[in-house]
C-alpha cells in the first residue's frame, strides 16, 4: 500500500488537529489521542506499563511536516513526537476507518469487529 500523504492540517478548535489527507480522507484527531499514542521509546515504555503519555491537559504546541514521510509534534508539556504517516493515518477513529461503512443496515449477520492494528 502506497504511504499515506497529508495534503494539509489545521487546528479544530482548541483540542484536535484536523487533517486532510491525499485522496480524500480528512481525520480529526484529538490532540490527547496522538499524544497517548506517540510512538518514540519513552511513551512506547509507558503504554507497556499500562499507562497513557500526556494527559487531559495536553496540548498541541508545534506541527512540523518532515519531507513527506512524518511529521513532527511538539506539545505543551515539552515533549516531542515524531510519526511516520502510516502511523498517524492508523490512529484515525472516524466512522469509516473503524469500519462502521461495513455494518450491514438491512438484516443479514453483523460485521465481525475491525481490526485494531495495536502495535506495541
Ligand atoms: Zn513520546
Ligand atoms: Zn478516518
Amino acid at each position: 500500500m502506497a504511504s499515506p500523504k497529508i495534503r494539509s492540517t489545521s487546528r479544530v478548535g482548541h483540542y484536535a488537529l484536523g487533517i486532510d489527507w491525499e485522496g480524500g480522507h480528512e481525520s480529526i484527531m484529538p490532540y490527547t489521542h496522538i499524544r497517548a499514542h506517540c510512538p518514540c521509546d519513552d511513551c512506547t515504555k509507558l503504554r507497556e506499563a499500562g499507562e497513557l503519555p500526556g494527559g487531559p491537559g495536553t496540548q498541541l504546541g508545534d506541527v512540523e511536516m518532515l519531507g513527506d514521510r512524518s511529521i513532527f509534534f511538539t506539545w505543551t508539556d515539552g515533549h516531542e513526537s515524531v510519526f511516520l504517516l502510516p502511523e498517524l493515518r492508523a490512529l484515525c477513529r472516524c466512522a469509516y476507518c473503524i469500519g462502521e461503512p461495513e455494518r450491514p443496515i438491512t438484516g443479514g449477520p453483523p460485521a465481525p469487529p475491525p481490526d485494531e492494528p495495536e502495535r506495541a
